[in-house]
């Protein structure tokens, strides 16, 4: 996988699972949800009622899978976790809701990306706990009317615009998950070194945090390569210079840049003079495919200021130019 990927891969399973906070109290950041969702978990346990459905949008990584887990925690009931992409026929959610236990968390992830009968089986699930499951095909159809016992669904996405209104609004609750600041990237990094067993100076947690991308799946991940570095080349310890040093051999770049976001950066500033330039262009320029420049590199650069998506093309802004140590061409000269 990339190391600046904000994706799972089969690393970060194996060892997210034992970085993973358990409790709101050890969620670093994101403080308004983190509040909000306190109110709505102990109001509900002072009723003794399961807990309202919750909505978490957010980019990956930044804590939504992890967030779910805590909220079952908090409310002492056990959790499910699946998908939507997994959820291709009603049947398969029919399942799995039959299936639930009284308070249980169902979490589903990328629940945008449900199949359409499944969504709407969804909606009466989430209101009346109930569901019809349809027996037979063609006229002779029926539909078995089946009670489910009172569960909470954490849905994540995302995006909550990505989400037809009615399902959206079936929610009681939902958080918005931001970017995480450095400061809070480096709690992340020394707590996940806590838990590694791995020595870190401020500094160095420092450096790490800079290149993570506000992301702390990110943050871990190359906090497990700088260790690695450490480890070989070094007594063991996290210095700023030993991650600068790692993050080096890795192609991360100080912003958290790897090797394609900066090619893609410098074509656009050195064959195109900055642009505008159009997508295909770009993507001809430096070998990659359209949508690989256009998914997997520039929403980074765009965050980051770097690169706007113009009407007339892709342009640069001043901050690429300083980025890449390059001086821009002087405008409206002879
Ligand atoms: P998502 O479901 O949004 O893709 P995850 O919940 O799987 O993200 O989080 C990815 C990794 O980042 C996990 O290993 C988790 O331990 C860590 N993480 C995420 N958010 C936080 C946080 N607020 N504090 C500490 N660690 C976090």
């Amino acid at each position: 996988g990339r190391l600046v990927g904000a994706d799972a891969d089969g690393e970060d399973q194996a060892v997210e699972a034992a970085l993973r906070p358990k409790d709101l109290g050890e969620f670093v950041g994101q403080e308004r949800v983190r509040e909000q969702l306190d109110l709505v978990l102990k109001a509900a346990r002072q009723r003794g009622a399961t807990a309202d459905h919750v909505l978490l949008s957010g980019a990956p990584g930044l804590g939504k899978t992890t967030l779910s887990m805590i909220i079952a925690a908090e409310m002492g009931a056990p959790i499910r976790i699946t998908s939507g992409p997994a959820i291709q026929h009603a049947g398969d959610l029919a399942a799995i809701l039959s299936s639930l236990t009284e308070g249980e968390v169902l979490f589903l992830d990328e629940i945008h990306r449900m199949s359409r009968p499944a969504e709407e089986m969804l909606y009466m699930a989430m209101e009346d706990f109930r569901v019809d499951v349809i027996v037979g095909k063609g006229p002779g159809a029926t539909a078995i009317p089946l009670e489910l016992p009172p569960f909470t669904l954490v849905g994540a996405t995302t995006r909550a615009g990505l989400l037809p209104p009615p399902l959206r609004d079936r929610f009681g609750f939902t958080g918005h998950m931001e970017f995480y600041a450095p400061a809070e990237l480096e709690r992340v990094i020394h707590r996940s070194a806590g838990l590694l067993d791995v020595v870190i100076e401020a500094e160095g947690a420092g450096e790490i945090a800079g290149r993570s991308r506000g992301t702390p799946r990110i943050a871990n991940r190359l906090l497990r390569r700088v260790r690695d570095y450490a480890q070989v080349k070094a007594d063991g310890v996290i210095t700023r210079e030993i991650a600068a040093r790692a993050l080096a051999v890795y192609d991360v770049d100080g912003r958290g840049l790897d090797r394609l976001d900066r090619a893609v950066l410098t074509a656009l500033l050195k064959l195109f003079g900055g642009g505008p330039v159009g997508l295909s262009t770009l993507a001809v320029a430096v070998g990659e495919e359209r949508e690989t420049v256009e998914e997997v590199a520039e929403p980074f650069l765009v965050r980051e200021g770097l690169l706007a998506r113009t009407p007339r093309g892709r342009i640069a802004t001043p901050a690429a130019w300083t980025h890449l140590g390059l001086t821009p061409p002087q405008q409206g000269g002879a």
